[in-house]
């Protein structure tokens, strides 16, 4: 979606019928989007090209608690009836390796190569918490103070199909984060999928130009006030179906107030300082920037990679090491997501999606952690 077109009005709901997905899909592709959607692969819903409403997950869900992501067939159809995985859109925004530049050394001349031209990506699928963290990207990297010129060209021509969660992980804590579980802006499209009785369909407002003109073109139904009582249900329940909560009332305050607060050190006791957490965040934006050289030394090249706050050489400034121990990375993780984010953005760094909490081998779960720092623990009797 065009930033500039970001949050309008939404629109009344049309019914997209299930077997109009492709359609949806194969309108992309005549509009020349590459079409990212997920899938399945190696047993877990991840992101990739797709080509046909075949290749998505249909029929499956995931089960996610702290340190454990497992998919199951579910009983029924349902398409996007899952959460979030281990990949986010950030895979391609920012992706985990960007050359910068490349030059080559041409009898004695040295020559640029051109850049690799960008993609025009159609994002489908996009779960509310997974828009409200492009937003955050959107407001880091393209607002902040070192824009981010690569990041911009991507996400100015992508396109945002948003679905709102009707099966919410147990770790998301979306609610909490005010993201989720339904999509209210930032969006060029935005499903609701409905399976009962009645039928399998989905409701599809635009929330962009470019989102009414794709729901024009597929020549679509407006719903009826059944259907929209449906949609609204669904709304409801999912809702009603996250338990997780981070408690944020005084957060940023008490986690600023408390930087030598002994749990930190018990987290570290447990803290693997793996990096998992920040590769799954689709907020985490840190890099390093890499030189390759050829080894006739006919090539060289400059390349930007995903880094982590919690790696040694993360924190190596000339005068050496600043951050040498892991409750000093997990602090600085912790802190910058949900206190001095806030004060660097003006909002908070975590969208409550819930991905730290599954993928941190160790199952060290943010909403619990971030409960205790700072707070008195009463002495046994
Ligand atoms: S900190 Fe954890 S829950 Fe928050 S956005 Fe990042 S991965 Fe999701
Ligand atoms: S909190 Fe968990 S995922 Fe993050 S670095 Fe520590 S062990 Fe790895």
């Amino acid at each position: 979606m065009d930033m500039a077109e970001a949050d309008q009005a939404p629109t009344i709901p049309q019914i997209l019928a299930r077997d109009a997905l492709d359609r949806l899909i194969q309108i992309l592709i005549e509009r020349e989007y590459e079409v990212i959607g997920p899938r399945l692969r190696s047993g877990a819903i991840i992101y990739d090209e797709i080509e046909s409403a075949d290749q998505l997950p249909i029929g499956w869900q995931d089960e996610q608690s702290e340190g454990r992501y497992r998919l199951r067939k579910r009983q029924d159809d349902a398409v996007f009836g899952f959460a979030v995985g281990p990949d986010s859109w950030k895979k391609y925004l920012r992706p985990p390796k960007q050359v910068l530049w490349a030059a080559r050394k041409n009898e004695g001349e040295i020559e640029f190569e051109p850049p690799a031209p960008s993609k025009k990506l159609a994002f489908l699928g996009v779960k509310p918490c997974e828009v409200a963290a492009i937003r955050t990207l959107d407001k880091v990297l393209l607002g902040g103070r070192y824009p981010d010129p690569n990041y911009a060209k991507t996400r100015q021509t992508a396109l945002i199909i948003a679905v709102n969660c009707n099966d919410p992980a147990e770790t998301c804590f979306c609610t909490s984060m005010q993201t989720g579980p339904t999509v209210e802006s930032s969006y060029d499209v935005a499903l609701t999928e409905i399976l009962n009785n009645e039928g399998h369909y989905f409701t599809a407002r635009s929330g962009s130009p470019i989102g009414a003109s794709i729901i024009e073109a597929l020549e679509l139904k407006p719903a009826s006030d059944e259907q929209c009582v449906e949609e609204q249900k669904r709304f409801e329940e999912a809702e009603a179906k996250i338990d997780r909560k981070l408690a944020t009332d005084g957060l940023q305050q008490r986690l600023a107030a408390n930087p030598n607060d002994r749990a930190w050190a018990e987290i570290a006791d447990r803290c693997l300082s793996c990096t998992n957490c920040t590769q799954v965040c689709p907020t985490c934006f840190c890099t390093s920037v890499e030189d390759h050289t050829s080894l006739d030394g006919s090539k060289t090249e400059r390349v930007q990679v995903w880094d982590s706050c919690f790696t040694g050489r993360f924190a190596e400034l000339s005068g050496g090491q600043v951050r040498e121990t892991t409750s000093s990375r997990y602090r600085q993780w912790m802190t910058h997501k949900l206190s001095t984010w806030i004060d660097q953005f003006g909002m908070s760094g975590c969208v409550g999606c819930g991905r730290c909490i599954s993928w941190c081998p160790v199952g060290i779960d943010i909403t619990k952690e971030a409960a205790r720092v700072g707070v008195e623990v009463e002495a046994a009797p």
